[in-house]
């Protein structure tokens, strides 16, 4: 496989790999898209078994944080970039200063953030050589945890979902809750709060038994999950949930949870749609982290302080969009995540459109 060949390249404007000596840094920044502003996305820190395999992963998860911001009607664009390395073992304040030079050496194409394998504390280490980057702490901009927007737009969409699917409101509607992590607890209160019953799971049981005490929720084994008596499945934890050997177990007449790549792939997307099953595009419904991220961007550009109204607003329009989606994938039969790509990539061409015309 070539770049340009890769089936996640789809038009990137640029992939940008950097080598530093001193430290071993070895990263790849990709920006997939910049037509509705600065690309934006996290740095993931992981051991990629081949520089290949990191490549192929910035760009796929370049061109989804495109989707994912157009779809959260963002200003910015999409990108991400990759460190190949250990982050229990290889970590240093000066690799994530050179990752801030390259950083910088993009020219403000890209803005970082946290991703799998790094923290507030690296990324202070990289601002120490570039302005863009967010999720900082201690800062009058500073957005703080995602965890608690995303999971409000997550509790929002579920309700829709609920409303659309079986013409009711929270109240007495069974909802397995998938890894109550960050996302999944605040999730869990706040179903418990709006009268909606629960059965939870997660691999780690303290968290697990702590979550079940104060939702008054059932507990099952994380296997047992896909077969739970429950109108909404919600999951939190992992990738891959939808698949087709969990496929056939489940009940659940809505899929609406705040994980990322629910769909194992997109023919599952599609045999959710024949099966009647009203799933919530992933990307779409837990846009509320990325928007706690822009709000911060936006605050640090205009040298103001982080603003939650106008996260607030923009959280309620990420409502409107899904209810968008849902209402189109009734009218012209078709799968959710179909209607809500193709929405995402006309927000970019159009943006591009007129960005060629000015
Ligand atoms: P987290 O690590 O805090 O929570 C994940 C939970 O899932 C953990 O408690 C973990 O023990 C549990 N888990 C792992 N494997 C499991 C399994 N097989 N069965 C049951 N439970 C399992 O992560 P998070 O921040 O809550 O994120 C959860 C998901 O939401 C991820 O897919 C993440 O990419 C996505 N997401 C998070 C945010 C955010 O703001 N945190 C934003 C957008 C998307």
């Amino acid at each position: 496989m070539t770049l340009f060949d890769s089936p996640a390249f789809e038009g990137h404007e640029g992939v940008h790999a950097f080598f530093d000596e001193k430290t071993g840094l070895k990263c790849i920044i990709a920006v997939h898209s910049t037509a509705r502003g600065p690309a934006a996305g996290g740095c993931r820190m992981w051991p990629y078994a081949s520089s290949e395999l990191a490549l192929e992963d910035a760009l796929r998860l370049s061109r989804a944080m495109s989707y994912k911001n157009a779809m959260a009607d963002l200003e910015l664009g999409g990108g991400k970039s990759v460190i190949i390395g250990d982050s229990r073992t290889q970590k240093t304040p000066a690799l994530f200063e050179a990752f801030g030079r390259a950083v910088e050496d993009v020219g403000g194409k890209y803005w970082t953030a946290e991703d799998v394998g790094v923290s507030p504390a690296d990324l202070m280490s990289a601002r120490k050589h570039t302005r863009y980057v967010a999720g900082l702490e201690g800062h009058p901009a500073a957005s703080g945890d995602p965890s608690p927007v995303t999971a409000e737009g997550v509790f929002r969409g579920v309700q829709l979902c609920v409303r659309r699917a079986l013409n009711r409101d929270l109240d007495g509607v069974t909802v397995a809750v998938q890894g109550v992590g960050h996302v999944g607890a605040y999730l869990a209160d706040k179903l418990h709060a709006a009268g909606a019953r629960l059965i939870l799971t997660d691999v780690n049981e303290e968290a697990l038994r702590e979550v079940a005490a104060r939702t008054n929720a059932a507990v099952v084994t994380p296997a047992a999950i896909f077969d739970a008596e429950a109108d909404v499945f919600a999951p939190c934890a992992l990738g891959g949930a939808i698949n087709a050997d969990t496929l056939p177990r489940l009940h659940a007449k809505v899929i609406a949870g705040g994980a990322n790549n629910q769909l194992a792939d997109p023919e599952i997307g599609r045999a959710l749609f024949e099966r009647g099953i009203l799933y919530a595009p992933d990307y779409v419904i837990n846009g509320g982290g990325i928007i706690n991220v822009a709000g911060e961007i936006r605050a640090l550009e205009r040298g103001e302080a982080f603003d939650a109204a106008w996260v607030d607003g923009k959280l309620a329009r990420l409502t409107q969009t899904l209810e968008e989606v849902l209402d189109r994938s009734r009218h012209e039969a078709r799968p959710t995540h179909e209607v809500a790509n193709e929405m995402a990539r006309a927000r970019i061409s159009g943006a591009a459109e007129k960005r060629a015309a000015a």
